[in-house]
């Protein structure tokens, strides 16, 4: 844990080479956090030692790169086991990121648990990505969606989410924190409600690891998702946290080298979990990447990085609630920084965002892989300024004063 008093923005932005450039002439102010981070040197120096130095397939080789690969690789696991506080790196399988985590959980995990009739519950905010696999059991198997609406300040009540589990219920999946909203769930609640009923439940951690601590034991997670480019680190990396009951009862999802123990011609075992669920060559390079990246989290502190992103929010909400013109969507009071807004009158969330660009201020347009939720609030699209570690007050400025000429062309 850091003093909040010794956290160096300028020192952190200083480590991010890409946040030193311009775009269109002015400084870069990258606001598209919550789509992609950007990556500090040590990641990208990480990247480069790895293929440059030390690159070989992992697991399979006796020579040195190869277990110099294996071992770097195969630490990163213990790495993100300590970031979430997991029990044992046993309980971490390594992916390409929450999307194939949350694909392998429907079909190595629901798929073999859950009948036509049987329902998962959903809040109305998830991100398609906790939303389509379980629509492939809706048409598979005649598996429920049964979704549970956000409030009108876009809290999620875990006492609504834990009154939709009926006796059919088999499946909660919810996400800790909205990527549109900003809203931080009380997962913890809705865990230990899930499970007073038998039911497990899938926590999408793909947008609150990066911003604040996360302990899965304390959340009481069966599942938990984390995405390696949202926390600086490189694309097609990720994990996913699984509890040994829920590990023991899943069925490998894709087969091939690194997962078996043995293949006949009749016959394949499998090797032990956590192995029997990454198969193939993994994403070697990414995933040592992503341990670069949480060292470099962990090492500036979690705290820390909530307490200066926490006043970041708290001074951005001030700054757009005050612009009568701007509708950010979701005022919850647990809010991080993620800001979804549309502009009175005429202006399309792609042209808002085009005028930002122009001014080098990077942001989102569209239905930001929610459109149930874009549904619900009744927008077709918004404009999402998602803010990180390294991000200053000066760049909420430069986002109000880029909306304000937005307002003067389109107002
Ligand atoms: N869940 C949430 C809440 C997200 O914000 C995202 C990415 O935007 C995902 C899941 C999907 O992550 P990935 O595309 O890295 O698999």
């Amino acid at each position: 844990m850091k003093d909040r008093a010794m956290y160096d923005v300028q020192k952190i932005r200083s480590d991010f080479p890409i946040l030193g450039r311009e775009v269109n002439g002015k400084p870069l102010v990258y606001l598209d956090n919550g789509a992609s981070a950007q990556k500090p040197q040590v990641v990208i120096d990480a990247i480069t030692t790895a293929y440059r130095d030390e690159y070989a397939n992992v697991h399979r080789g006796l020579h040195t790169l190869s277990t110099i690969a294996t071992e770097k690789y195969e630490g990163v696991r213990a790495k993100i086991a300590r970031f979430i506080n997991a029990p044992s790196e046993d309980h971490i399988i390594l992916n390409s990121g929450t999307t194939e985590a949350i694909n392998m959980v429907s079909y190595a995990w629901a798929a073999q648990h859950l009948q036509a009739g049987d329902e998962i519950v959903l809040s109305i905010m998830e991100h398609h990505a906790n939303i389509v696999p379980w629509h492939f059991l809706r048409e598979r198997m005649g598996v429920v969606i049964k979704w549970v609406d956000v409030d009108a300040n876009g809290d999620l009540d875990p006492a609504a989410v834990i009154a939709a589990i009926g006796p059919k219920t088999k499946l909660v999946a919810v996400t800790h924190m909205s990527n549109v909203l900003g809203t931080v769930v009380d997962v913890k609640a809705i865990c230990a409600g899930a499970h007073a009923k038998g039911v497990p439940v899938l926590v999408d951690g793909s947008q609150a690891a990066v911003h604040m601590p996360v302990d899965v034991q304390d959340i009481g997670a069966d599942f938990y998702a984390i995405t390696g480019h949202k926390l600086y680190g490189p694309t097609g990396s990720g994990a996913i946290y699984v509890t040994p009951e829920r590990m023991a009862e899943m069925r490998p999802f894709l087969g091939g080298g690194d997962m078996i123990r043995e293949v006949s011609r009749d016959a394949v075992t499998y090797n032990s979990a956590p192995m029997k669920f990454e198969a193939g060559t993994p994403g070697i390079v990414q995933t040592i990447g992503l341990g670069v990246a949480i060292d470099y989290m962990m090492g500036i502190g979690m705290d820390a990085i909530a307490a200066h992103e926490k006043d970041i929010c708290a001074y951005a909400r001030a700054q757009l609630d005050g612009l009568n013109w701007l509708n950010v969507q979701g005022q919850s009071a647990t809010k991080g920084a993620i800001f979804s807004f549309t502009m009175a009158g005429a202006a399309h969330a792609h042209d808002i965002s085009t005028v930002l660009d122009k001014k080098g201020v990077a942001v989102r347009a569209g239905t930001h892989c929610a459109m149930p939720l874009m549904e619900h609030i009744g927008v077709g699209a918004t404009c999402r300024a998602s803010f990180a570690m390294y991000n200053t007050r000066a760049e909420v400025d430069a986002l109000v004063e880029a909306l304000a000429l937005c307002q003067d062309l389109f107002g």
